[in-house]
């Protein structure tokens, strides 16, 4: 008889990278949930370490400022994908993090090299602690977090495309018009490729998928079967 080490599947590690509006969080946390693997947001991180430096009255334009303050701040993400959580310093901070303010700042402090190599640490412990696996999303997770991630994937979508999903998930008064939105998301794009530390980039070794014209039932079937060839060929 086998035992259940043998027969339990390996633990498997999915990068999913690409810019904002792409559907990289939906996808991934779907995909998550069909192959009952972990799920970790690392914008969520980001975004949560510049909510702690907004609230605490530092400079996000000062680098120098950012960078001395970066290791204060305790973030911890919970990675289940049907409920997943991110709390600095034991406060709860999933609906802050996703203000204007946050949104039009994260881009600022995630580009300075301290605030990267502390994020990118918790990052790694998480993915290397997941028992069975985890789907971890962002921008550099295929180049720089996880190089050695199992299946990477980088996610395209069109300018129009990518604005017009964002603008239907904004609500309220923070519900910008489309052309606003493209271009919010224009200078982000540009702020995100163009900065000198790991900036956002598809890794050599990753399956490009534009998902412009897919539904998200197609982009997430699309990256299970990836996943499941990888485990059958493994
Ligand atoms: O994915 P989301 O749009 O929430 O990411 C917010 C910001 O966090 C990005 O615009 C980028 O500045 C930063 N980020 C990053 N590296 C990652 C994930 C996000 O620099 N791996």
């Amino acid at each position: 008889m086998e035992t259940a080490a043998r027969t339990a599947p390996a633990a498997v590690i999915v990068a999913i990278d690409g810019p904002a509006g792409t559907g990289k969080s939906s996808t991934s946390k779907a995909v998550a949930a069909k192959l009952g693997l972990g799920y970790l947001d690392t914008g969520a991180q980001y975004r949560a370490i510049t909510w702690w430096m907004v609230t605490n009255g530092i400079d996000v334009e000062d680098a120098v400022a950012v960078a001395d303050v970066a290791g204060k701040p305790t973030i911890v993400s919970g990675t289940d994908p049907a409920a997943p959580t991110i709390t600095v310093d034991g406060t709860d901070v999933s609906a802050p993090i996703r203000t204007q303010e946050v949104t039009s700042r994260v881009s600022a402090v995630s580009a300075v090299p301290e605030v990267r190599s502390v994020i990118t640490e918790l990052q790694r412990t998480i993915a290397a602690e997941a028992p069975r696996g985890i789907v971890v999303e962002g921008r550099d997770i295929g180049t720089t977090v996880l190089p050695d991630a199992d299946v990477k994937i980088f996610l395209t979508a069109s300018p129009e495309v990518r604005a017009a999903r964002r603008s239907g998930e904004l609500k309220g008064k923070e519900a910008a018009d489309l052309a606003a939105t493209q271009a919010a998301l224009a200078k982000r794009d540009a702020l995100d490729s163009g900065r000198e530390t790991s900036p956002l980039a598809k890794a050599d070794d990753a399956v490009e998928v534009d998902t412009s014209e897919l539904t998200l039932d197609q982009v997430i079937e699309c990256v299970v079967t990836l996943v499941e060839e990888k485990r059958t060929a493994a």
